[in-house]
């Protein structure tokens, strides 16, 4: 729960003017991501992932469940509700302190968040029509009010959880109880929340509705600082191990001024987006605040029970936070490229190629037959899609010049492509029966390899 401000940062000098607005038109082109209730006139701040884009979100967040929970000895897993008892955000801070400052524009009658007021020569200005008739700032808190049950009423009040990090700090001595953990050890979740923010922008970067990995790692409090350290490191090796490069990454330390009160320690992972450099996750070591918070409020323990000291203590955390959404954006702005390429008659022409990680593409491997109306060539390229479908998410194309259909593919990321043509039938050299090409889509080289050895050999190359 940490709020910055949402100041301008000169874009990155990696992108052109207009790479955003092509990276958006891709997005819906391709299907990754759409406005939600496009065909309504939309709602601020709400999106929708298409066939590719619920593919790309879904494997990143299997590889975050892969590599923080099952690879892993000591973080274990839970999945909380949304909706939770009204006295949690109470004991948490969230009812009170949640907010952003907001300030309105008289003239234009715009909300905006006080950050992004301008200042000129010492006078406050609206950045939407220049107009300097502004209230002051107050306090707007983000979180969604909904009521449980049919009365609307005080009683019936909750929110909509705007972190799901809450639901593992009240559950801390269930999961402790079962999961038979010593400290340091982690609970770990992946989950929907939800912010009214006064001003969503930048495409899906700052949505009201979002996805949040997080993980909360306990310890004895001598440990948290170097828990803190630890944990940036491997979350910069994860950036790195979906194809983020380290340069387009950042490591912000909150200066002190700006952290949460009961934070002793807290970085920011930045990438440069086009439109700057922002936040792609927060790593904070929170102390023993929340569960103190909660302990306090609940008047249940939850101390941790130190066998060896025989001590009873609340342990402290630090806290990965990342964002499902803005970790799209970055590793679709990281693979948008455009380069040259020979068109069906050896004429250069601008390739788009979304350069992502074989790990993260939505779709692994296309298989084409080199032509439609042969028969054979249709019937092997199916039987190689179900030879590798039970390995990855295979797509099979038969329609248009085959040139055209590897765009296609570049275009959406799909990192192999296989072709059956007429050697494959062993037409023209009987040694080459049963092999087909195998095209990578950045070198776009092809290697001749054997239809037996592909499930091996594709899949040794996107685990
Ligand atoms: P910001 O300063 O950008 O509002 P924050 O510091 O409030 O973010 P945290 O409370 O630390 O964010 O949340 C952890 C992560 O959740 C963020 O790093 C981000 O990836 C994601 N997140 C937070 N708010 C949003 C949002 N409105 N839209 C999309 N993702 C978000």
């Amino acid at each position: 729960m940490s709020k910055s401000p949402d100041t301008q940062r000169p874009p990155s000098q990696r992108y052109g003017a207009a790479s955003m607005e092509k990276i958006v038109s891709l997005c819906k082109r391709r299907g990754f991501i759409f406005q939600s209730s496009e065909i309504y006139g939309g709602l601020n701040g709400a999106w929708d992932y298409g066939p590719l884009g619920v593919e790309l979100k879904r494997n990143l967040k299997n590889y975050w469940w892969r590599t923080m929970v099952h690879e892993r000895d000591d973080i274990v897993g839970m999945d909380g509700s949304i909706l939770m008892n009204r006295l949690v955000w109470k004991a948490s801070g969230h009812e009170d302190t949640f907010s952003d400052p907001m300030v309105d524009c008289r003239s234009c009658k715009a909300r905006l968040r006080a950050d992004q007021i301008t200042n000129k020569k010492g006078e406050r200005q609206c950045p939407n029509c220049g107009g300097k008739d502004l209230t002051e700032p107050r306090a707007f808190n983000l979180m969604f009010k909904t009521y449980v049950g049919a009365t609307e009423d005080e009683s019936s009040i909750t929110y909509l959880r705007p972190e799901t990090a809450q639901a593992i700090f009240v559950q801390f001595k269930n999961v402790l109880d079962v999961a038979r953990k010593k400290l340091p050890f982690g609970v770990a979740q992946i989950g929907k929340a939800f912010r009214n923010e006064i001003n969503p922008r930048n495409f899906t970067f700052r949505s009201r509705e979002f996805e949040q990995m997080e993980l909360e790692y306990f310890c004895r409090p001598e440990q948290g600082m170097e828990l803190l350290e630890y944990w940036k490191d491997e979350r910069l090796k994860f950036y790195e191990n979906i194809g983020i490069s380290r340069e387009n990454l950042h490591v912000l330390t909150v200066p002190d001024e700006e952290r949460a009160f009961y934070s002793k320690g807290t970085y920011d992972i930045e990438y440069e987006f086009p439109f700057g450099r922002q936040e792609l996750e927060g790593v904070a070591y929170r102390t023993d605040y929340d569960l103190t918070q909660h302990q306090k409020a609940s008047g249940k323990s939850l101390e941790y029970f130190d066998e060896e000291t025989k001590q009873k203590f609340i342990p402290h955390v630090v806290e990965p936070s990342a964002g499902v959404d803005r970790t799209v954006l970055a590793l679709i702005c990281e693979a948008y490229t455009e380069d040259e390429a020979p068109d069906e008659k050896g004429k250069m022409e601008t390739r788009t190629v979304l350069r992502l990680h074989p790990r993260m593409a939505p779709i692994k491997c296309a298989v084409f037959p080199l032509l439609k109306n042969k028969e054979e060539l249709v019937a092997k390229a199916k039987e190689i899609v179900d030879l590798l479908r039970p390995h990855m998410f295979v797509f099979y194309d038969e329609g248009g010049a085959i040139g055209r259909r590897y765009r296609r593919q570049d275009e959406i990321g799909t990192p192999f492509g296989v072709t059956v043509d007429f050697e494959t039938l062993g037409e023209k050299d009987d040694r080459l029966r049963d092999t087909v090409t195998l095209r990578e889509r950045d070198s776009m080289k092809q290697e001749r390899v054997k239809i037996s050895d592909l499930p091996g050999i594709l899949v040794s190359r996107i685990l």
